[in-house]
């Protein structure tokens, strides 16, 4: 039997909603967005560090822009 992940109601194996709190069940499916929001979510934040990481070295480094110091910072990851 499954059990709505919001109010942990038992739920009828066709139940496309909660009949207690009408969260929509579709358990595989919710825990993949997640995973994939928690993955975007990363990327951006690290996306940001790296650039005011090379901003920081576009300002302190002599003769370097920040485009290459970021260029320079992917590189690896890629
Ligand atoms: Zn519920």
């Amino acid at each position: 039997m499954r059990r709505c992940t919001r109010c942990g109601s038992e739920l009828n194996e066709r139940a496309k909603v909660c009949p207690v709190c009408g969260t929509p069940v579709d358990g595989e499916r919710a825990h993949l967005r997640r995973m994939v929001v928690a993955m975007l979510v990363a990327a951006v934040v690290v996306a940001a560090l790296l650039v005011v990481r090379s901003r920081q070295l576009g300002l302190g480094g002599a003769g370097v822009t920040s485009e290459a110091a970021a260029v320079a910072m992917w590189a690896p990851l890629h």
